[in-house]
């Protein structure tokens, strides 16, 4: 995670896992994490990396798919 950290909170928000959460502001990671890199996908500022593997690298989504749709369909399932 980088120092940008988003207020929009879509990463918290798609996680699966739960695994995000916020602590004054800042990320705390729940050690949950599955690895499905969704997080790493929504951030509009890239501010979560894996590692050294994607840092630089572009983030992929479905050009007809947007954040917001994917928002929507993640709080309808939980
Ligand atoms: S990679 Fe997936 S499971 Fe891991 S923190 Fe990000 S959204 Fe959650």
């Amino acid at each position: 995670m980088h120092d940008i950290w988003n207020p929009w909170h879509g990463c918290e928000k798609i996680c699966p896992r739960d695994n995000i959460k916020r602590s004054n502001g800042q990320p705390v990671w729940q050690h949950k994490c599955v690895e499905c890199l969704g997080c790493l996908h929504i951030c509009p500022d890239k501010a979560i990396d894996y590692g050294d593997i994607t840092k630089g690298r572009k983030r992929y989504r479905h050009k007809e798919v947007k954040a917001a749709d994917l928002l929507r369909g993640i709080s309808a399932e939980k």
